[in-house]
């Protein structure tokens, strides 16, 4: 049999423009090792999983061997890292192999993680423990099972090496996939060298891939702007309702697509409080629960910096055009989180009251502690369900997790509400609540002893949790061990990049 891995790339940036980018190979590593082939992905993207899987493949994922058609590069980036410019970070442990059409007609970055030094990597080793690689691929492909805009982890493979941080840790390289890995911090990069001829190519490029629409408008550019800005807020108004805390908002770490990247000091919030920190580099809280929507805001200021020439050659004439833009994401990130939030409680329509309902409930939940996921979740077993429906025994959650009596006159008002204005059924409802109320999230313990095992060459737990992340809105009772929040003893406080 020809194990020969057949990749069928068609690369495009790196003929953007010379700027965009250093030629880079992938540096070798000791003894590759699979870990996990996400084998549906790579079936997406026109790649045969057994391919993958074969030594070859394995050499290929640990930047050992370049596969036909690929075009290795580190990609060039600045970023506003938590608030102060850096106008030259780049890929500085990544190689972007080359780009892929999926089936679903979309472009494709794939792009090795953790594959060695690059002009870019500073002081870096170029390299990542196995530990990060591990959550990226559990936290990346459970947010696509949300439903959320994000990355993707095509495969995680060890390198037989020891990788030196705070302890000696067993390495890896992750292969990720992106719609692109164009950042805000992209186009930083070229607006801090006035290269306005890199960053007029850039925007055409993004264009045409990401926004081709804008082509056609008045100003394409701005037009682009702002469909950024609105990509982003629906972004961030997901997170919000899921309880998705990045960690790491820099502007070199929100993707232009208006997709979900770089699953560092990430986490799902537990018990519920807006000023929920986990990043063990978060000192001032500048990247909490509560702080993202604002956060996105001002990444997108950025951006809108950056654009002004584009936009404009006499950037006093461009301000006041980009301005409304850049103001209209409040009233966009409201709008989506309001309808993220409705959906959870199971109200067909956002209004002044539903806000309120909201805005009690979220307090509610902060003043007892409630776990995020389950104090949602649970709310589908007070309705009053058919019987018959089938997927009434799907919540089952009795026992599951018994919200305080304190919340009984508030669920009253919601139910009162449901049942004033709907229309619908119960149990239409409830079904409803449920496709919108995941019970399996990533909590932070089962990532941690996930990667406890992995980094004493034990994956099953890891593969354990990522299939039962497939499906996070369907409840099984053999795997209630994984919906149950951390005993007190098992709590992760804190994350690590
Ligand atoms: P991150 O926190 O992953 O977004 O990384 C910020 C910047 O530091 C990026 O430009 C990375 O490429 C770079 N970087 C992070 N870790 C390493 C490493 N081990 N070696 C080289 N560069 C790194
Ligand atoms: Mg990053
Ligand atoms: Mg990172």
């Amino acid at each position: 049999m020809n194990d020969a891995v057949n990749i069928p790339f068609d690369n495009t940036y790196l003929r953007v423009a010379s700027t965009l980018f250093a030629n880079q190979l992938p540096t070798p590593v000791k003894q590759p090792g699979l870990i996990r082939i996400n084998s549906a992905l790579a079936e997406m993207l026109y790649i045969n999983p057994k391919q993958l899987e074969s030594e070859e493949g394995v050499a290929v994922l640990a930047g050992n061997k370049i596969p036909q058609g690929a075009e290795p590069i580190a990609t060039a980036y600045a970023g506003h890292q938590f608030g102060g410019f850096n106008p030259r970070l780049g890929d500085g442990r990544a190689i972007l192999l080359g780009e892929v059409i999926g089936q679903d007609g979309h472009r494709y970055d794939l792009q090795l993680k953790g594959s060695g030094i690059t002009p870019y990597s500073r002081n870096g080793d170029g390299r990542s423990p196995l530990g990060p690689v591990l959550r990226e691929y559990i936290l990346s492909e459970f947010m696509a099972a949300l439903g959320v805009r994000t990355t993707r982890s095509l495969a995680a493979v060890t390198t037989g090496e020891t990788v030196i941080r705070e302890q000696a840790l067993p390495g890896a390289v992750l292969t990720r996939v992106a719609r692109s890995h164009i950042r805000v911090g992209t186009f930083q990069y070229f607006a801090a060298r006035d290269d306005l001829e890199s960053l007029t190519k850039l925007a055409d490029h993004v264009i045409a891939r990401h926004y081709p629409e804008a082509a056609q408008a008045n100003n394409p550019y701005l037009s682009m702007l702002a469909q950024v800005i609105q990509a982003q807020a629906e972004l961030i108004a997901h997170w919000q309702s899921i309880g998705f805390i990045h960690g790491v908002m820099n502007t070199d770490n929100m993707l232009i697509s208006g997709e979900t990247v770089d699953y560092g000091p990430c986490a799902f919030m537990e018990n519920y409080h807006p000023s929920t920190v986990f990043s063990s580099i978060d000192h001032q809280g500048r990247y909490a629960y509560s702080n993202q929507p604002a956060i996105g805001h001002w990444n997108l200021a950025c951006l809108a910096q950056a654009l002004l020439p584009l936009v404009d050659k006499d950037e006093a004439a461009a301000i006041p055009l980009i301005q409304p833009i850049l103001d209209a994401y409040g009233d966009q990130y409201s709008a989506a989180y309001q309808q993220r939030m409705c959906a959870k409680l199971g109200i067909a329509q956002a209004n002044h009251e539903t806000d309120e309902l909201i805005t009690d409930l979220l307090v509610l939940m902060a003043k007892h502690s409630v776990d995020f996921t389950l104090g949602f979740r649970v709310l589908a077993d007070w309705l009053d369900w058919d019987g018959n429906a089938e997927s009434a025994k799907a919540i089952n959650s009795a026992g599951l997790y018994p919200l305080p009596a304190e919340f009984q006159p508030w669920v009253l008002r919601w139910q009162q509400l449901l049942d004033a204005g709907q229309g619908k059924h119960t149990t239409d409802i409830g079904i409803a609540m449920l496709a919108n109320n995941p019970v399996f999230i990533a909590r932070n313990h089962q990532v941690e002893q996930a990667i406890q095992a992995g980094n004493v060459g034990d994956f099953a737990p890891f593969h354990k949790l990522v299939d039962v992340l497939a499906k996070p809105f369907e409840f099984d009772a053999g795997n209630k061990g994984y919906a149950d929040p951390a005993m007190a003893e098992q709590r992760v406080t804190q994350t690590f990049c």
